[in-house]
Parts: C-alpha cells; structure tokens; sequence
C-alpha cells in the first residue's frame, strides 16, 4: 500500500495525519452550527452530514451528532462509504465540485465525543506494564497475577465520564492511606497520572448468552482511538484490593475524536508476541490482530511553551489484542452493545523511556522526570496539559489519530 492521492494537495503530504488512506470519523460542528459526523482530508474536514442532506450520500445515519447510528449500519455499510469517499476525494475526481462546499478548514471547527459511549471497559493486557506495576505493589515475585498469562484482565469502568481530548480534567478527591499512617484521610489526589492506551470501538452487539470468536470478534470492531486512562495512584492503592480499581479511574477517561477505521489500518496489522502460556481454544487468533501504531506522550508544564516527551512505545507491544479482548468479554454470555469502549490496558515498551504512565516513568516517585525547561515532575500538577500522539507509519503516508489532550484543573472545594 503507498499514498492514495487526493486533489486536496494539503492531503498528499507524506507526514500528514489525514491523507485518504485514512478517512478517520469524528463528529464535528462550525460556528455554533449542529454537531454531525464528518472526516478528516489533509487540513480539512469533510461534512459527511451536509453531504448525506445534500443527497451525495445514502442515509447512513450521518447527520446525527454521534458515529452509533452509523456504526449500527454494520461492516458492508463502513466499507460502501469508505470506497464512495475515495471516488469523491480521489486525484481526478469529477465530484471534485459538488464536494467541495462541504469541506471546513479543522482550524476553525470544534470537534465533540465522537459516539454515545455505552459502556467502558478497562483491561490490563500490557506484559511489561503489569510486571512494572505488580512489582511496584506486590514485589517482583508475585506482580504477575497467576491469571495473567491466561486470561486478558479487566474491570467495568464508567461510560459517563468518557470525553473528548481538549477537555479539562478535574482533579480528584478521595480516601488515601499512606503505608505509615494510622487511618485513612480524604483530599485532592496527590499521585495523578496518566494511562497511555488505546481504545477499541465496538461498531456491531452481540447476544447476550452467545460466545463469539476471536474472528467476530475482530469483524465487530468499527475503529480505534488513542486513551488516556486517567489514574489516581494514591486512592488506587487503597482501594484496590480484592476488587480492583474503582474511583481511581471513575472521575475521568479522554479519547481522541477521530475514530480510526480497522480498513483504515489494515496494511499495519502485526501478530501478538509469543505465548509464555499457551491460551485455550476460545482466545485463539486467526490472524494478526494488533497494530503497528508509534504512541508518545508530552508534558506541558503550566505556564510553560515548550512540552516534553516523556514517553514513546508502540500498540504493538501489547500481550492480547482487543479482539481477544471482545471474545473474553463475549464469552460468559455478556451481551456487547455498538458504542462499547475497550481500553487496551497501559502500553509500556520494554525500556524505562517507553513506559506508558508516571507511576513507571518515575518508578512510584522515586526519580523525577526532567522537563525540558529544567522542571521536575514526579506525578500530574494542576495545570499542566497531557497529550498523546500515535500513528502508522506506511510507505510514503501515515495514518494519524489526531491528539488526546487533557489540562489538569484544581480540585474541587469539599463541603
Ligand atoms: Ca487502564
């Protein structure tokens, strides 16, 4: 696969996010108008609403201001669009006319959540990710859970406080307990951190009582998107046995706004690594079903202009894949539903740079990170901003994801 090319020219740039291999979805507004579905071409975005009004698409459900009713029109559906746009975009388009009045300029439009978001789940399928924190909390003997070679773990996060990158994130109040103190006392977090992941949207349900396959599973993901899993690691420590994490993650969650398409990302499909353990049956892949896609985070300081990198990884080095993932979760007889959100779980390369959260770049907050005008940081500050990147490199094109962005404000005053 190399650059498809578009009479957009800003769309034909080699390290642009959006040329038409892409065609991310996102819903987006301009100047107050009504939100509605839309892609990214080059610099532009493209009005996928107006154009189903204008009569130019089928009615695939894309004047509403969310992906759901899109994505409930099922794979034939993503595919049939995908294929009419790059008739539309392509290089030498005739439609090149009737096109063009609805493209906006990305730099003057707002972008909102991309879908209804159903429900949330977060795992925890990061090899390296696991073994860091588990031997944070447990020691190295025992960071690996004796399931964690068997089964993708996970728990069910909250739906309600997914938002779109750009939105400020409060930070959270709640119970800590410091190893050396008697009891327990309630405040504003003190150990804020980030989870680098990325997010599986469920396009297509299933049935509750049916299993289904690795294979379905994989045929029912519409798209992906970049998450920051927001952490409070000092509530996390106190509250998280025997039942793992609950509001320590439940005040906030960010996704980028552009939903990368599975068609999209076809051409960097990359195996899971080797088994330590061999999986039974039901969590056996057919094929490759992780992604190549290079992931970083930046940090920028509070009143600073320059962030710093923190972190770079890659998609790639996650244990299960989010089809794994999707059939595990199918396999009780839990019924999935189109808007379901699967976290991947942090994405923590091998080496001290490539950790996916603070808690790991700084080993618990033992040794700071140097910001690039001389800062320290150990955990998040109020009013510092988090942004991950992430993208595929092609051949001579690159399938970006946009940003997922977060500001910290303070907490909240507590009656
Ligand atoms: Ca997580």
């Amino acid at each position: 696969m190399t650059l498809l090319k578009s009479w957009i020219e800003t769309a034909n740039d080699p390290e642009g996010p959006f040329p038409l291999n892409n065609l991310p979805f996102g819903v987006f507004s301009h100047k107050g108008s009504r939100p509605r579905c839309c892609t990214a071409i080059g610099d532009k975005v493209l009005d996928l609403g107006g154009m189903q009004r204008a009569g130019l698409l089928k009615p695939l459900g894309l004047t509403e201001p969310a992906l759901n009713g899109f994505m409930e029109k099922g794979p034939e559906a993503w595919s049939g669009l995908r294929a009419t746009l790059f008739g539309f975009l392509g290089e030498g388009s005739e439609a090149a006319g009737m096109v063009a009045p609805h493209l906006y300029p990305q730099g003057e439009v707002e972008m909102h959540m991309p879908f209804r978001v159903a429900e949330f789940t977060d795992f925890y399928a990061g090899r390296n990710h696991a073994q860091n924190v588990g031997t944070m909390f447990r020691g190295p003997e025992n960071a690996l859970p004796p399931n964690w070679l068997h089964i993708p773990i996970g728990y069910n996060g909250r739906a309600s406080t997914v938002v779109v990158s750009g939105t400020d994130i409060t930070r959270p109040v709640g119970q800590t307990k410091t190893p050396d103190a008697e009891v327990p006392s309630f405040g504003p977090s003190k150990r804020l951190d980030i989870e680098l992941e990325m997010g599986a949207v469920i396009g297509q349900p299933s049935e509750m009582g049916r299993p289904i396959s690795v294979a379905e599973a994989d045929a029912m993901i519409f798209g992906y998107v970049l998450l920051n899993d927001w952490s409070a690691r000092d509530l996390q420590a106190w509250e998280y046995q025997p039942l793992g994490p609950f509001q320590a993650k439940a005040f906030a969650t960010s996704i980028s706004p552009w939903v990368v398409s599975r068609a999209a990302l076809e051409p960097f499909r990359r195996s899971t690594p080797p088994r330590e353990k061999e999986l039974l049956p039901y969590l056996a892949e057919p094929g490759p079903m992780l992604y190549d896609i290079a992931l970083s985070v930046s940090l920028l300081p509070k009143g600073r202009r320059t962030p710093t990198t923190i972190c770079r990884t890659n998609y790639a080095e996650m244990y299960y894949s989010a089809a794994q993932q999707l059939a595990h979760h199918a396999s009780s007889g839990c019924a999935m539903r189109v808007g379901d959100l699967l976290g991947s779980g942090t994405i923590s390369g091998p080496e001290k740079d490539s950790f996916g959260s603070l808690l790991e770049l700084t080993w618990g907050g033992k040794e700071p990170l140097e910001m690039v005008d001389g800062e320290e940081r150990r955990f998040i500050e109020d009013g510092d901003t988090l942004t991950l990147h992430g993208h595929a490199q092609g051949d001579g094109y690159r399938i970006g994801f946009g940003e997922c962005a977060g500001m910290i404000r303070p907490a909240p005053d507590f009656p």
